[in-house]
């Protein structure tokens, strides 16, 4: 079974569009779903992540403060580091099992793999066959994350500036889905793409 990365830079559809590829029944592993598991509620990252970085970290019930440590890793690039060095691990292995598990499916002849960061940080070059890039208008990247995470415009614009250029993401993509218009358009953008794919990986 291949297995197609899906990327995209902040709040270009990426999410919107694994949910359409999964409803098409494509099996659909996502890195930052797992992340968000690891870190959850009496997850054991959340001891490692305390011990790390300290207790302030965490909320006085014990649940991880994430938009605190968002903002602290996101100032501080070492920390950054260090984070990542505890979680990648976790994600990748837990990301290549569920691809495994994955594997017993017949039908289509690939599965999703979405990975927000391909393009900053690839630990699955090995794993992936095709990367599949979501790509919508910076403006309408921000105008979305706005929207949808309560971010100011100077917010999500430092984001988007800390991630790699859409020049460069076109040009590394395999495959793109433009997400310019309505989600009804992207809903029709995922299912001519789901046939490619099928063709492409028969
Ligand atoms: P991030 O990496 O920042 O988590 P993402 O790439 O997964 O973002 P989504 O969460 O899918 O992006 O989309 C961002 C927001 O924009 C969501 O609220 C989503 O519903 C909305 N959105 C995505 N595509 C469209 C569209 N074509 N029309 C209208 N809203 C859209």
């Amino acid at each position: 079974m291949s297995i197609i990365a899906l990327t995209g830079g902040l709040g270009s559809g990426k999410s919107e569009a694994a949910k359409q590829f999964a409803k098409l029944g494509v099996p659909v592993v996502d890195t930052d779903v797992i992340a968000h598991a690891l870190t959850a509620n009496g997850a054991p990252a959340l001891k490692q992540i305390s011990e790390l970085f300290g207790p302030q970290f965490l909320t006085n019930e014990g649940a991880l403060d994430r938009a605190k440590l968002r903002a602290h890793v996101f100032a501080h690039p070492q920390e950054r580091s260090k984070l990542e060095a505890l979680l990648h691990p976790l994600i990748r292995a837990a990301a290549l099992k569920q691809l495994a598990e994955n594997e017993h499916q017949q039908h289509p002849d690939y599965q999703i793999l979405v990975i927000p960061l391909l393009f900053e940080n690839n630990q699955y070059q090995t794993s992936i066959h095709k990367i599949l890039l979501i790509d919508c208008d910076e403006q309408l990247q921000i105008a979305r994350a706005m929207a949808r995470s309560f971010l100011t415009q100077a917010e999500a614009q430092a984001i988007l500036d800390a991630q790699v250029s859409r020049t460069t993401r076109l040009k590394l993509a395999d495959e793109v889905i433009e997400n310019n218009g309505t989600l009804a358009e992207l809903t029709e953008s995922v299912e001519k793409m789901h046939q490619k794919l099928i063709k492409i990986c028969h």
